[in-house]
């Protein structure tokens, strides 16, 4: 029998001896789903295909059960496109004449009805931030009829002003500001296309970022019905098209930052055709359960969540001295081993509640994997308490604080911040999250169905000195995303094995436990 250690803030409860997670393990995990022969874990790819098997013979090895029948896979049917380049033109027609898009220097474009082939004349239309928030008293479609037009829309949300110093989240990002949201409700609005016109402020990062993730193969859930054009121009054209309008882009930007603005019709057409390479295919997620063993506690389950896929294999002109291969030995080869090594020390003690162990497919292509479990449960999300998601840990050595992305939103903070000092670890509080952060893992997908949850990790005030810690993060993010992010047997995985055991208690914790933590607020995330 182990004793109950009661916590004094709330009826939450740990175990006295914790189990503890272990590095070797963990450090095992992390070498296999990050080494070359995996490839980066693409989706469609056979590097995916593999890091699916041994994350299912894993769990299968820990005596993990299946969900549905005797498999631990979730199909998840993912749509894939791929623009023809040299099949494809595209131009605005003008009355000064047509200025062609050329394809990666002006636009990045994909669909959102993948199709093989689409046809495109159509008029151009202004239409702000796309923003249509009734609870903010704001509306940036004013009633235009978007059927059939191209929305031109600028990224982000209308910054405070001094009289609604938050409103939009005031700093941070809301869920309006997200490109995501755009597209979801420009289709609402039934557009023909949106076209987002990129600036490094706007949308928190350089163009490179918008050619690197849109301008290959890109996937999305076969359920979802996009705009036949979507994707992103240069400021540069943009300020092109607006000279060709006889419209002053600055003047209408200034505009559309007030509830006043109303959409502007540009008088151009966008007229020409896209070829798309398209396929169908299955992806998977995998999950596992260790089921509760208070026969009253065990339908309800704390989920623990990371993804399993990275972004593959580069286009071989990306490749740097030949390697073509994100490994995302950080994102998100160390989330996955992470997790493993945790359910490998939880199934030595199981708690009252269940605990779910799930690895999501598709995440780097748009949360797919988690949107499809939310969508399609195998677990009922009125009886999961939690979901503790793991993306991107530390692989840089041990630090003296804890992250939990998302808590303010959430009922945990208490909890978080008492069960990181046991640790001796200083839970940060939360940061103005310029970048929409909160919007782009695999626990947000929980949040808009209304499930409590954290992506947790570690923070960055490293053991030893500041000047070098430093040095080491820069030097990481130079790595981050690229081919170079990559498993090196010497690193430290201190802070990675910290920020495991950190998910392990709290999932004990709350598993242990009759409370059922809340969300506090569901952020916006439109109809
Ligand atoms: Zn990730």
């Amino acid at each position: 029998m182990r004793a109950l250690l009661p916590l004094l803030f709330t009826s939450f409860v740990v175990f006295a001896q914790t189990p503890k997670v272990q590095e070797a393990p963990l450090r095992a995990h992390l070498a296999f789903l990050a080494d070359d022969l995996l490839e980066g874990r693409g989706t469609g790819a056979r590097g995916g295909a593999l890091a699916v098997a041994y994350l299912e013979s894993q769990l299968r090895k820990l005596g993990l059960k299946p969900l549905q029948g005797d498999s631990f896979r979730q199909e998840v049917l993912l749509d894939g496109a791929r623009l023809r380049k040299n099949q494809s033109s595209l131009a605005i027609a003008s009355p000064l004449g047509e200025l062609p898009l050329r394809f990666d220097q002006d636009a990045v474009l994909s669909t959102g009805q993948v199709k093989a082939g689409l046809t495109f004349d159509a008029p151009l239309v202004f239409a702000g931030y796309g923003i249509h928030a009734p609870e903010a008293d704001w509306d940036d479609y004013k009633g235009l009829d978007c059927r059939g037009k191209i929305l031109v829309l600028m990224v982000n949300d209308p910054p405070p002003t001094k009289e609604e110093p938050s409103r939009f989240n005031g700093a941070s990002m809301s869920y309006y500001g997200r490109w995501v949201y755009k597209y979801e409700e420009a289709a609402r609005q039934g557009a023909a296309g949106v076209l987002l016109i990129h600036t490094d402020s706007t949308a928190t990062y350089p163009w490179s970022v918008v050619l690197n993730s849109f301008s290959g193969e890109r996937f999305q859930a076969a359920e979802r019905r996009g705009n036949p054009l979507e994707g992103w121009i240069t400021d540069a054209f943009a300020r092109r098209i607006f000279q060709a309008a006889g419209q002053d882009l600055e003047a209408l930007r200034t505009r559309a930052a007030t509830r006043e603005f109303r959409p502007v019709e540009l008088g151009l057409r966008l007229k020409g055709n896209l070829a798309i390479e398209t396929r169908r295919l299955t992806e998977f997620n995998v999950a596992g359960l260790l089921p509760g063993t208070d026969p009253g506690m065990k339908q309800d389950a704390v989920i623990y969540s990371a993804h399993w896929d990275h972004l593959g294999l580069a286009e071989p002109d990306k490749a740097v001295r030949g390697d073509r291969i994100y490994n995302g030995a950080a994102d998100n080869a160390s989330g996955c081993a992470a997790l493993l090594a945790v359910a490998e020390a939880a199934a030595t003690c199981p708690a009252r509640r269940s605990q779910i162990f799930l690895f999501v497919c598709a995440e780097e292509q748009g949360l797919w994997g988690s949107s499809s479990w939310t969508k399609h449960p195998l677990w009922p999300l009125a009886n999961s308490v939690a979901d503790l998601n793991l993306d991107s840990l530390n692989i840089l050595g041990p630090t003296r604080d804890a992250k939990a992305s998302g808590h303010e939103h959430t009922t945990l903070g208490p909890l978080l911040a008492e069960l990181a000092k046991q640790m001796g670890l200083r839970l940060l509080p939360p940061e103005p999250d310029l970048g929409g952060g909160y919007f782009r893992s695999d626990h947000f997908p929980f949040v808009r169905a209304g499930v409590p949850a954290v992506s947790l990790g570690s923070g960055s005030d490293f053991l030893g000195d500041a000047a070098s810690a430093k040095e080491k993060l820069k030097a990481f993010y130079a790595r981050y995303h690229q081919v170079k992010e990559e498993y090196d047997p010497s690193c430290d995985l201190g802070g990675m094995v910290q920020d495991a055991q950190f998910a392990l208690n709290v999932g004990l914790a709350l598993a242990n436990s009759r409370e059922t933590p809340r969300l506090l607020s569901r952020p916006i995330t439109g109809k």
